[in-house]
C-alpha cells in the first residue's frame, strides 16, 4: 500500500521532471536559432555620478524576444546558455552590439560615455578572450577606454588564471569591474592582486540600507574599502531618495537603479539621457 503510494508520487515526480527537461531542451534549441533570427536585443541602464548627478555610463543588458513565450529576462535563459555553451556566441553578439551602439552615439555627437558589458564564466575562461575583445573594438572603431567588462567574484577563484586573463584585458585599455560585489564566496585576497577598476555593490545590500543596520554597515565598509584600494564604487539597485542620500554620505561614486531609470531600449537611452548630456 505504501509502495503503491510511493510509486504514484514517483510517477508524478518524473512526469513533472520530464516537462521541465523538455521545456529546457526546447528553449535551448530555440536559442540556437534565435541569434540568426535577431530575437535578442539590448537594453541599457544609465549610470550616474552621485556627486554631480550627471550620467557617466550605461550597462548593456540582454533580452530575448521569444516568438512564442514573449519577452524573456536574462535570468530565464542566461543560465541555460551557460550550460549549453551558447553563451559564448551570445556573449560576443552582446559585446559587439553594445560597442556598435556606443560608437554610433559618439558619431552622432553625444558626449562619449563608457558602456559596461557582463561577461559570463565561459567567456572569461576562453584563452583568446582578449584577442576577441580587441578584434571587436578595432572592427567597430571604439576606443577601449569606452568599454568596461563586468566579472563576478566567482571568476576570481583561480587567481592565477584570473590574473593572466585580466592582465591581457587591461593591456587593451578597457576597464574591469566586479559585479554583485559581496555576494560571492571568494576571499578578499584577489582585491589586492588583480587589476580591477571598480566594485559594484550588489543590490541586495542597497535594498534595505535604510532599514537594516547590518546592510548599512556592509555598504559603508565596502565603500570605505574601495576608497582605500583606489577603486571606483557603484551602488546597484538604488530605488529611493533616502538610499541615494545615504550613498552620497558614504562618498559612493556612482549609482544605478530604478530611482534614475530602469533599463531602456537604445532609442530611449538616446532620447531621454544621451541627448541631455552636453555634446
Ligand atoms: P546584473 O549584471 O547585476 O544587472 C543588474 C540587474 O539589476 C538588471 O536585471 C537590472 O534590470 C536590475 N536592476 C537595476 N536597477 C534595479 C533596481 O533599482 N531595482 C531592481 N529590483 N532591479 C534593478 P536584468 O536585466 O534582469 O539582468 C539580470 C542579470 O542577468 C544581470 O545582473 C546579469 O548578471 C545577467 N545578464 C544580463 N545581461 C547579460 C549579458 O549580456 N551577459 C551575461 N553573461 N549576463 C547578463
Ligand atoms: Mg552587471
Ligand atoms: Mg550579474
Ligand atoms: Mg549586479
Amino acid at each position: 500500500h505504501h509502495a503503491k503510494e510511493h510509486d504514484q508520487v514517483f510517477i508524478r515526480y518524473t512526469e513533472a521532471m520530464k516537462k521541465v527537461t523538455q521545456s529546457r531542451v526546447e528553449l535551448e534549441n530555440d536559442m540556437r536559432k534565435a541569434l540568426e533570427r535577431n530575437e535578442f536585443f539590448l537594453e541599457y541602464q544609465p549610470q550616474f555620478s552621485l556627486q554631480s548627478g550627471k550620467m557617466v555610463g550605461m550597462e548593456a543588458l540582454v533580452r530575448w524576444n521569444h516568438p512564442k513565450r514573449g519577452l524573456l529576462p536574462p535570468n530565464e535563459f542566461i543560465p541555460l546558455a551557460e550550460d549549453s555553451g551558447l553563451i559564448v556566441p551570445l556573449g560576443e553578439w552582446v559585446l559587439k552590439t553594445a560597442c556598435q551602439h556606443n560608437k554610433k552615439w559618439q558619431l552622432d555627437g553625444y558626449e562619449p560615455v563608457c558602456v559596461s558589458v557582463n561577461l559570463s564564466m565561459r567567456q572569461f575562461r576562453q584563452y583568446n578572450l582578449a584577442d576577441k575583445v580587441d578584434a571587436i573594438l578595432k572592427e567597430v572603431g571604439l576606443e577601449s577606454k569606452f568599454l568596461e567588462l563586468e566579472i563576478t567574484e566567482s571568476m576570481t577563484f583561480d587567481i592565477e588564471t584570473a590574473l593572466n586573463q585580466l592582465q591581457s584585458l587591461k593591456r587593451l585599455g578597457i576597464h574591469i569591474s566586479i559585479d554583485d560585489f559581496g555576494t560571492g564566496y571568494s576571499s578578499l585576497n584577489y582585491l589586492k592582486s588583480l587589476p580591477i577598476d571598480r566594485l559594484k555593490i550588489d543590490r541586495s545590500f542597497v535594498k534595505e540600507v535604510m532599514l537594516d543596520g547590518n546592510d548599512a554597515a556592509i555598504v559603508s565598509t565596502i565603500t570605505t574599502m574601495a576608497h582605500h584600494l583606489k577603486l571606483k564604487v557603484t551602488a546597484e539597485g538604488v530605488e529611493s531618495e533616502e538610499q541615494l542620500e545615504f550613498l552620497k554620505g558614504q562618498n559612493c561614486h556612482e549609482g544605478q537603479g530604478y530611482l534614475f531609470s530602469k533599463p531602456v531600449p537604445a532609442r530611449v537611452l538616446e532620447s531621454e539621457f544621451l541627448s541631455r548630456l552636453a555634446g
